[in-house]
């Protein structure tokens, strides 16, 4: 009997179907959603303890029991098997209801929050009020729009931690790593947070570190603290060590995988939730071309965004307080001047020419800005007061770029587009990483097959393959550090390495393997 091959791909078979236990655990998954998404319109649960149970619970239970027929059954190692056919992960028609689901979603998330049945003047309704039970255990008030996200987005790192856990078991960094991103949200972003609420506390996730918390310094937010006695004096204080001392030491050290990798929340997201879409990132020159531009304009925005919210709550009188507007105006500009002299004087040698001139524009911008300011008497930067830059900053960055467009377009463009092209707490940390950093990729581009593996998964859009080729380290500002292109690499060409910095960037020491002298070699170390 003759058989149709409808396939004519020389690369194979689509992938097959799921198993019966993947679809017994699909169902569950989508129970627990279709809970939620009645909530959504509004069902009125008689025991919202009950049905959040049952919903959290069912999608918890079929991530777990899915992700562990996709991978205990197997071998261990990496298993990307038919990423690029599958629907949902090759920008499919799935794919793309995903991203304009998870977009709509976080647009109402943001702006409309009504519509998720939240009611600052009496009882919540819709799937806010669903999560009124959970939210009054953990904080003892009824929940808020950020709650329930809060809730999703910690429920989503750790299920989906669980099976990257399955899927990268062989790679104990990558676990070690994931079990920490896990610890950090769970704790740091959502326990903590809720609990001193409860206590009647400032909100503060201690992980959240200016830029990225560009809230810290508004003037409600020192209110809170400076009347928060003694912890939120440390809050305080701590808020300005982690900006200072923690981060530049941690990424001296490790470079920026300390934070990115380990640490951050979404970062966290990025690599448990999103890591089904790595391999979508754009690898283009013209994308890094983009991204470099974009993420520094970014943080110029939120520099120049907090020296003006600073400003326009400071007093003017040196008699009352010593820190007034202009002592504070001095010192950032004379802190932003050290640090781009220092970078000219030490670091010139290490950035690329468009780089210099993108450093010289932005501190002459940030200069004019802060001088305009100054000699005008006027306490709004460009003739605009420093909250409404916070609310465009807020509006566009905080909410659009880092929540629309970094989650919702997850399965379009890749799982990091916000820690890529718009996190300007990834800028900082790039910048020290490339410049003051131990942190490197080393190659041993000898053993390289030049297959590509790596440059596929790097969701930072680097093609390490280039560097592998060349034997040449990976000193990349934008490298999150999460192990992976080493992890799929069948040649064990790259390691993650914290070393001397000599040599770092221009490694002239690199090995080919393919054109050195052998001989040579081993006359030398005879010697
Ligand atoms: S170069 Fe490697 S470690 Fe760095 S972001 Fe890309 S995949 Fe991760
Ligand atoms: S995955 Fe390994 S062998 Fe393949 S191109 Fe990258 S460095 Fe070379």
């Amino acid at each position: 009997m003759s058989r149709i091959e409808h396939n004519m791909a020389m690369t194979g078979d689509s992938p097959a179907s799921i198993s019966g236990k993947q679809k017994l655990a699909t169902g569950l998954g989508l129970s627990g959603l279709f809970i939620l998404a009645l909530a959504l319109f509004n069902v009125n649960f008689p025991n919202k303890t009950l049905f959040l149970s049952l919903a959290l619970g069912l999608i918890t239970i079929g991530t777990i029991i899915f992700a562990n027929d996709a991978y205990l059954g197997k071998h261990q190692g990496i298993n990307n098997n038919g990423v690029w056919f599958k629907s949902t992960t090759n920008r499919g028609l799935w794919g793309w209801v995903a991203g304009i689901a998870l977009t709509l979603f976080y647009v109402v998330l943001y702006w409309y929050p009504q519509y998720l049945g939240l009611n600052p003047d009496g009882a919540n309704t819709g799937i806010i009020a669903l999560f009124d039970p959970l939210s009054r255990l953990i904080n003892g008030g009824p929940a808020s729009q950020w709650f329930v996200y809060g809730t999703l987005y910690t429920l989503a790192i750790l299920i989906f931690g669980y099976k990257f856990i399955l899927k990268y078991r062989h790679n104990r960094y990558e676990v070690l790593r994931t079990f920490s991103v896990m610890f950090f949200q769970l704790g740091f972003a959502f326990l903590i947070p809720e609990i001193l609420i409860r206590l009647n506390k400032p909100y503060y996730d201690f992980k959240n570190i200016w830029p990225l918390n560009y809230d810290l310094f508004a003037g409600y937010k020192i209110q809170e603290f400076l009347s928060a006695g003694n912890l939120g004096m440390f809050m305080l204080i701590f808020g300005v060590l982690s900006i200072f001392v923690i981060t530049p030491i941690l990424t001296y050290k490790y470079g920026k995988r300390w934070y990115c990798s380990w640490v951050c929340g979404c970062g966290g997201l990025a690599e448990t939730a999103g890591d089904p879409y790595r391999h979508l990132s754009d690898k283009s020159l013209f994308a890094w071309k983009v991204e470099r531009w974009v993420i520094h304009s970014v943080l110029v925005f939120v520099t120049v965004m907090t020296i003006a919210v600073v400003y326009s709550f400071l007093g003017d009188d040196s008699q009352s307080y010593w820190l007034t507007k202009d002592v504070f105006l001095w010192a950032s500009a004379l802190l932003l001047t050290i640090v781009f002299a220092l970078i000219m004087i030490f670091k010139r040698d290490e950035l690329a020419k468009d780089a210099k001139y993108g450093a010289i524009s932005y501190f002459a911008i940030i200069m004019a800005i802060i001088g305009i300011n100054y000699f005008s008497g006027n306490y709004k930067i460009f003739f605009f007061d420093g909250y409404q830059l916070r609310q465009w900053y807020g509006f566009l960055i905080g909410a659009a770029f880092s929540g629309v467009i970094g989650v919702g377009f997850y399965p379009i463009f890749g799982s990091r587009v916000w820690c890529r092209f718009g996190c300007p707490m990834a800028a900082i940390l790039g910048m020290q990483q490339r410049l003051f950093s131990k942190f490197r990729i080393t190659t041993n581009g000898g053993q390289c097959i030049s297959c590509g593996n790596c440059s596929v998964y790097c969701e930072m859009g680097i093609d390490v393959r280039a560097y592998a080729q060349k034997g040449e380290n990976i000193v990349r500002s934008s490298c999150v550090g999460c192990g992976i292109c080493s992890a799929v690499c069948p040649r064990g060409v790259l390691k993650l390495e914290n070393g001397s910095r000599k040599n770092r960037i221009h490694n002239e020491e690199s090995v080919m393997g393919d054109n050195m002298d052998l001989m040579d070699l081993i006359k030398q170390s005879s010697k």
